[in-house]
């Protein structure tokens, strides 16, 4: 069966998902491009895939929350159709410290962001996706981290942990959902140049620890959403429950 080419990308007004946004354009897809709160940035990723001829909309929608997510899945089955790909982008990571500097309040955003984001995302997905609930199937992609692998001791230990339990989520659901005609992936990024090194407070993280890399470089976004393009398409359609490292060997 065909499916149709609707794909959410959520936190993708920069970034990985910003570049994801644009690479499902460039290939066919109807994007929704989900953000948090910086319009601008969201509205440059939509006019430049506009630019080119492509579909594709915006909604701001905070996916740590249960009724948000509910009305950007409503919204974007109004406005561009039956929604055959998630990719769960969304991730936070705050100041590097070690665990003992870790607020409870930190350490329960961090997790409510990263894991529950997908956690809800999903749910919504597999209501609509399954066919045991009548759906036509479908593809989610998670963005873990290699930091599921490494723990960032010294780093962000919170947010390894959310990284962990994506991880798990996406090899439970996978099994869960694999004879309802859904495919379940991850992919696990390294070091990867975006702005989010800044929210640890080491904007130049990569270049940093880039001779550590096998690779002997840091990675671009384009690289990773390659890999999670891959998983969203039928070129992958043997593969569930599985995870690609786009990690330059580490
Ligand atoms: P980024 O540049 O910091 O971008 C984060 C995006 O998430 C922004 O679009 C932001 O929207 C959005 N966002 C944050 N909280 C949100 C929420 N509650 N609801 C909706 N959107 C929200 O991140 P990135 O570096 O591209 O990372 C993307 C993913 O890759 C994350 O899951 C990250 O953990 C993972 N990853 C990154 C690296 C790396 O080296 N960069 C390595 C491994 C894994 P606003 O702009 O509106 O705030």
């Amino acid at each position: 069966m065909t499916l149709s080419k609707v794909a959410i990308i959520t936190g993708a007004s920069r970034g990985i998902g910003a570049e994801t946004a644009k690479l499902f354009a460039e290939n066919g897809y109807y994007v929704c491009i989900n953000y948090l709160s910086n319009e601008s940035a969201a509205e440059k990723v939509k006019n430049e895939i506009l630019q080119r001829g492509d579909h594709c909309i915006t909604v701001k929608a905070d996916v740590s929350i249960e009724s948000e997510v509910a009305r950007l899945f409503e919204t974007v089955e109004n406005q561009l159709g039956y929604i055959s790909i998630l990719v769960n982008n969304v991730g936070i990571l705050r100041t590097q410290c070690r665990l003992e500097e870790i607020s409870a309040k930190r350490f329960s955003e961090v997790l409510l962001t990263n894991v529950m984001s997908c956690f809800l995302c999903s749910k919504e997905a597999v209501k609509r996706m399954s066919t045991k609930n009548g759906g036509s199937g479908g593809v989610i992609v998670n963005v873990s981290s290699g930091a599921s692998k490494s723990g960032s001791p010294n780093e962000y230990i919170d947010y390894a942990v959310s990284k962990g339990a994506i991880d798990t989520l996406t090899r439970g659901l996978a099994l869960e959902v694999a004879a309802e005609g859904i495919r379940v992936n991850a992919v696990r990024p390294g070091l990867i140049y975006t702005e989010m090194h800044a929210s640890g407070g080491e904007p130049n993280r990569v270049e940093r620890l880039k001779s550590k890399i096998p690779l002997q470089r840091g990675g671009q976004p384009k690289e990773v959403a390659e890999a999670i393009l891959w998983l969203a398409t039928e070129k992958s359609s043997f593969v569930t429950g599985s995870f690609i490292d786009p990690a330059g060997g580490l």
